[in-house]
This record gives C-alpha cells, structure tokens and sequence, in this order.
C-alpha cells in the first residue's frame, strides 16, 4: 500500500507533443521511487524556448490529459499554463508542494540536467528539491554520472538516475514527421495521435468549435451517466470530413463519412462511439443517449449565438430526450423557413423522441385525476 506520505512526481517539460518517452520516464519513475503519483507539468513558455513556435497551452494540456487518463497514477498539473509568462520550475514546484504538503521529486531526461545549474534560482531548486533522471538515447552515461556527482557535491542534491529503456524518440522528431506526412503511430498515445491529425485537418477556428462540443459532451456524459472519454471521442471526429465548401450536400453526409473515416483510418471500433459520429447532422430514430449527446452538444455548444440558444441549452442540461425534441423541431423550422428538404431522418427522430415523451406525459394526466388539481409542471 502506498503511504500518503509518499512523494510525488513532478515531470516538467514542453510535452509538444507528449510521446512514449515520456510515458515511459513517468512510469519508471513511480516504480523505481515508490512515488504515489507523476504530475505531468507542461510549461506556459520556456525560459529558453522564448521565440520557439510552441503549440498552444490548451492544446498540450489537453493532449496530456488523454496520454495520462488510463493511468490512475499519473495526472496533469496547469500549474504553469495557468500563470502568465515564463515558467520557472522553482516557483511551480514550491506551489506543487505547499499545495500537496508531500516531498516532490522532480523528473527531468538526461539531456536537461546538463543545464540545469544554469536555470532560473538553480541553487534553490538543487537544494529544496530531488531530481529523478531519466535515460536519453545518446546521453553519455558516464558524463551524467559526472554531472550528478558535481551537483550533489555543490549542493547536496538527492539524485537518482532512472533505468527506464531507453527510447529514441523527441516531440522536434514528432512534429518533423508528422509534417512531412510520415507516421508517428506507436510513438504517441492513439487518441493523441487522433487528436493532432484531426486539429490538422480542421484549422484553428474550426477545431474550436470540435474541443467546445468536445467539452460540453464530456461534461453531459458525466451528467447523464455515460462514458465522458467516449463522448469527448465522438465529439472529436464529428466534424472530420466536414467541407465548408461542401454546401448543403455535405452538410448532410459529413456525419456518414467521418464514421466511416473513424473506423477505417482510426480504428474505431465501438457501434455506439460510430453511430453518434453518423448521425450527428440529421439525428435518427431510436438515437442512443450517447447519439443524443453528441447532437446536442455540437448544436448548443457555448459558441453558438443563434436566438433561442440559452433556453435551449439549459432544456438540454436538464433532460436528453426533451432538449433533443426541441432542438429537432427548431431545425425543422429553420430549415423550411429556408426552403430545404427536412431529412427523413430527423423527421423521423422527432416523430421518436414524441414517442418516447408520451409515457411521461401520460403519468401526468393520471396525476391530476389522483389530485384533482391541474399540476403545471
Ligand atoms: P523537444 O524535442 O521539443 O525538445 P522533447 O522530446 O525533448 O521535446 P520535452 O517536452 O522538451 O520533450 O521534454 C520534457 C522532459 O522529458 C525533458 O526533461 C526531457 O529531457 C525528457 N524527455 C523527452 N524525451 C525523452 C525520451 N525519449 N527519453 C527520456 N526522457 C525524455
């Protein structure tokens, strides 16, 4: 049993993207030091990264949270995206630990403690804090035993060197790869790797609108009982083939051919998770909660303006099946007010969820017998 005395982790770095070389630092770290957990710390801007091109907070915070999530061990801390400016490891790990009470190890790769006596208050941080150091292909074994040596010796550092295996991997690589369309599967986590492709594919204003339907579904998930990482899946690809240049032809078939791109090009493999991508343009009779979720979420995401939106968020937060018939029979209306074909489908969507209304209401009417009052409810 873990005591709750036990130290954590705290693994800082770009994680631009995170990859397995990471994952596999961490790992061997909660291992190898008994940690209770590794807290991934991604950095707002690099002291020495300051001109670099670096992806945004959100996006490697985001990316963090879906590598670390099967994992009870590891999580993520925004200490340092959530503070303006350069980040300085000293300020953050003192934050980390008045905030957890506990003794922090900080993990960092070969590479980094070569430099880490010219960091910002290096004295304070090589006397306060431990170090964990991970093994890098290419770092000279016997230098970093020389190096740590040097720091113990100056500062009385607590030093441990990692026996991770070591893997020949770096986010410079990643992202090199990546842009010149070669694979990077099995280097980064899968929903990660859907994450980076997706974000590609779509641009910065509309994947905007994927992480705000993202997140809303998420969090309806949780609300109505059903699995939030497979909502945050579907919601991801909803948009995948998506063409705004597409007109009203691939208004309609965008949902169709992004599950069949989640199937065949991302190896989607849940029914559920598929048919809440199908059927997020037109909905569909007999539509799963998750499918429900799903189509709401991308109508009523936080970003939408159009009249009717606040009232019809809050139905929707409230009640599924109530939310998606109002939703349905306000596209219905939008759409002949414009003078275009209602899909049979949402036709049929909406003649369903009536369908599914009616027991309720039906419990109602008996209410007022047994009252003899009229509840308004
Ligand atoms: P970049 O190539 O952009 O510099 P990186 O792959 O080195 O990125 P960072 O986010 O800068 O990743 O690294 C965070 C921490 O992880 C650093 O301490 C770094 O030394 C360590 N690290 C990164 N890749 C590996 C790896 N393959 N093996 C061991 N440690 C690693």
């Amino acid at each position: 049993m873990i005591s709750s005395k036990a130290r954590i982790g705290v693994f800082g770095g770009s994680f631009d993207p995170v990859h397995l070389g990471h994952l596999l630092v961490a790992e061997t770290a909660l291992e190898q030091l008994a940690l209770s957990q590794v807290l991934f710390m991604p950095t707002n801007i690099q002291p020495f990264k300051q001109d670099a091109n670096v992806t945004p907070a959100d996006d490697r915070v985001r990316m963090l949270r879906m590598a670390t999530k099967s994992n009870p061990r590891f999580g993520v801390s925004t200490v340092e995206t959530d503070r303006a400016g350069v980040s300085y490891t000293i300020d953050s790990l003192r934050t980390l630990q008045a905030q957890y009470g506990t003794g922090i190890v900080f993990i960092l790769g070969a590479d980094m403690l070569k430099m880490i006596s010219q960091w910002s208050r290096a004295q304070e941080l090589l006397t306060e804090f431990s170090l964990a150091v991970g093994i890098r292909p290419g770092s000279d074994e016997k230098e970093v035993t020389i190096q740590a040596d040097d720091l113990r010796a100056k500062y009385g550092t607590m030093i441990t060197p990692l026996d991770n295996i070591p893997i020949h991997v770096s986010s410079t690589e990643l992202r090199a790869r990546m842009k010149n369309g070669e694979s990077v599967r099995y280097l980064i986590p899968d929903l990660v790797r859907i994450y980076l492709e997706v974000r590609r594919k779509e641009g910065e204003r509309r994947f905007a609108h994927t992480k705000r339907v993202m997140d809303l579904a998420e969090s309806m998930a949780g609300r109505f009982g059903e699995d939030p990482e497979k909502a945050a899946l579907a919601a991801l690809l909803h948009d995948y083939e998506k063409d705004p240049a597409g007109g009203v032809e691939n208004d309609l078939a965008h949902g169709p051919m992004a599950a069949e791109a989640a199937r065949n090009l991302f190896a989607v493999e849940d029914e559920d998770v598929l048919n809440a991508i199908r059927w997020h343009t037109t909905g569909r009779a007999g539509m799963s909660r998750l499918e429900l979720i799903v189509f709401l979420a991308d109508t009523v995401e936080p970003g939408r303006t159009y009249d009717s939106i606040d009232k019809l968020r809050g139905h929707c937060l409230e009640d599924l099946e109530r939310g998606a018939a109002q939703v349905l029979a306000e596209l219905k209306k939008y759409l002949e007010k414009k003078g275009l074909d209602v899909s049979p489908d949402t036709l049929a969507a909406i003649a369903d969820l009536k369908g599914r209304r009616q027991p309720q209401q039906q419990k109602g009417i008996r209410h007022i017998g047994l009252f003899g009052r009229r509840n308004n409810d």
